[in-house]
């Protein structure tokens, strides 16, 4: 028997406690081979896209989301929640297979779900940052752009109000990221100055993929100039 390359995990939603199935990619079948340069992971031979599959959405009451959402709530954002989301929402099952454009719509609807909820700006960037990708995939670059610099705001957010505290990410990576995505889109004074603390931090650091990283682009813009 063929093993497919998504199988359902049983979620229970946080919002309604609603009982559904959302699908994940097998690990067996994610082979990533290099990334972009704001860490967008280049796969070999891929059946199905792990990027498509972060996002779980409850197809009975609208609240979406992933593994990086504090399980609770404060009062007012539940009611937010359930005021603006969930009265408004048409049932509906992102079960099953995805395609990019369903993709897309988990993200959007997690984006409005994070914002609503009042979730950090760490993880709303890396939301953003993931549909800036599938777009990117998409070739579709004006909405690759407009998601870029949505996730550069809330880097910028996440970084003054420092939510990598307590989590994997790096400050020297939040910088990274805020340097990066400024480059891609336009805003090059920001880029640059966030480039050079980047290179500061070389030797403080031992996120040493991102130091590498910036000293390429700082190549590049010095080339450029
Ligand atoms: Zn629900």
């Amino acid at each position: 028997m063929d093993i497919e390359p998504i199988y359902p995990k049983t979620m229970t939603c946080t919002l309604c406690r609603h009982t559904f199935q959302t699908s994940r990619v097998r690990s067996r079948f994610v082979r990533v081979t290099g990334y972009d340069s704001d860490f967008r992971p280049n796969y070999k031979q891929l059946e199905a896209n792990p990027i498509y599959y972060n996002v779980a959405v409850c197809p009975s009451c609208g609240y979406s989301f992933t593994d990086d959402f504090i399980p609770t709530f404060a009062p007012h954002t539940r009611h937010q929640l359930e005021q603006i989301l969930s009265t408004n929402w048409t049932p509906r099952d992102f079960g099953g297979k995805r395609s990019a454009s369903d993709a897309i719509e988990t993200y959007k609807l997690a984006i409005l779900t994070a914002r609503l909820k009042e979730e950090k700006a760490l993880p709303i960037a890396g939301l953003a940052l993931r549909l800036a990708w599938i777009y990117r995939e998409l070739n579709d670059e004006a909405n690759e752009q407009r998601f870029l610099r949505v996730a550069r705001d809330y880097y910028m957010t996440a970084y003054s109000e420092g939510d990598h505290e307590g989590t994997l990410m790096s400050e020297v990576r939040v910088i990274y990221m805020i340097a990066e995505l400024s480059w891609r889109i336009g805003d090059r004074e920001e880029a640059i100055r966030n480039f050079s603390r980047v290179i500061e931090a070389q030797n403080s650091t031992t996120d040493q993929k991102v130091v590498d990283f910036a000293k390429e682009r700082w190549q590049a813009i010095r080339e450029e100039k």
